[in-house]
């Protein structure tokens, strides 16, 4: 669905809300109408005195003077008012109602908006996240079709160039599997897991084990000195955190980097420490770099176009989920640590 579609939808789906909350309060209203006029009405109605409204009372001294003939004026007279005390009691329950129905407009209008309103953001959400993977999955799509366009549009093809396009496919589908991976881990929802006792130790270890090839690949060192603190949480999900920090250091850092892991521990939380001296963050990318798809410029064109734009956003959802907190401190040109707060188990 679309944004003017979305747009749409909510019109109409507003629309139908306001009138079914505005029936409902217009049958309250005309109910309440009803049976308080038929009420008044009859108590209006035993206003009038016994002697006039019962047969037979011809003759009946009423009021010390008023006998026989008149009694019919004076019954008219009791009627006349009743009625008219009838008249201006429908008459304020119609513009009551008409009020009612003005207020009653207004009140279902933004009740139908308040109710309708988590629903709305909910879709904008899910939307913008198609959309935006959508673009991100366009681009590998893209250099794919063109490599392959390429080479069929050649008229021989020797075998070493048949290998250099699989190789280039091979490379391109890689890609877009971390990608459907990526998206697949922002999707994922660990809200119901269980949270287990871990020690921090353990998932460090198996985070590194994850990216060590990569850090000896450019030289980088890796330095653990975390304690053994148990922390609770999935540790899964810890991990993945883990190495996408390990992950995010290592292709940020200049060959031959260091990066050292630390913890500590204050009050009820356990603090586990990120640090590299690599590249860096400018200062106005820093409040950016946990939104989905969120790339600096640095990323993009320096060290390594790797990358999607992801890994801090998977990062800070799990963190979220374990009501921990992930923050950042960094330095143009100077290095990053990132701080990952979790709760210590007893
Ligand atoms: P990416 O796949 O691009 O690394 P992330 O969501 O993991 O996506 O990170 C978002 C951006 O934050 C990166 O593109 C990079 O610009 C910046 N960033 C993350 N970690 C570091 C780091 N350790 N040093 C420098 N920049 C970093």
């Amino acid at each position: 669905m679309n944004l003017t579609t979305t747009q749409h939808f909510f019109q109409s789906a507003t629309l139908k809300l306001t009138l079914t909350y505005l029936s409902i309060i217009m049958l309250m209203s005309i109910t309440f109408s009803v049976v308080f006029y038929n009420t008044s009405s009859r108590q209006l109605g035993r206003q009038i005195p016994r002697s006039f409204t019962t047969s037979g009372g011809f003759g009946i001294r009423v009021d010390g003077g008023i006998i026989g003939g008149q009694r019919q004026e004076v019954e008219q007279f009791f009627q006349q008012r009743v009625d008219e005390g009838r008249h201006e009691l429908l008459m304020r329950l119609f513009f009551l109602n008409l009020l009612a129905l003005a207020g009653g407009s207004l009140l279902s209008y933004a009740l139908a908006r308040e109710s309708l309103r988590p629903i709305e953001e909910t879709m904008e959400a899910q939307n913008r996240f198609v959309s935006d993977a959508s673009h991100e999955l366009r681009t590998p799509l893209t250099a794919l079709q063109t490599t392959n366009e390429v080479a069929l549009r050649k008229p021989k093809l020797n075998i070493k160039e048949a290998k250099a396009l699989l190789a280039k496919n091979v490379e391109e589908t890689e890609k877009l599997k971390n990608l459907t991976d990526g998206l697949l881990g922002l999707l994922k929802n660990s809200n119901s897991f269980s949270p287990q006792t871990i020690s921090l130790q353990d998932i460090v270890s198996e985070a590194m084990g994850q990216i060590v090839q990569k850090a000896q690949a450019r030289q980088i060192t890796v330095n653990d000195e975390v304690a053994d603190t148990k922390v609770l949480g999935n540790k899964t999900s810890l991990v993945q955190v883990v190495a996408i920090l390990l992950d995010n250091s290592i292709k940020y850092s200049h060959e031959n980097g260091k990066i050292l892991l630390t913890s500590s521990t204050k009050n009820k939380f356990a603090y586990l420490n990120v640090k590299d001296e690599g590249i860096g963050i400018k200062d106005e990318d820093l409040p950016h770099i946990f939104e989905r798809f969120y790339r600096t410029d640095m990323s993009r064109s320096k060290i390594t176009q790797e990358g999607y734009g992801l890994g801090l956003s998977i990062a800070h959802k799990i963190i979220e989920q374990h009501h921990g907190e992930i923050s950042v401190e960094s330095k143009l040109d100077k290095g990053t640590t990132f701080t990952v707060k979790l709760v210590l188990a007893d």
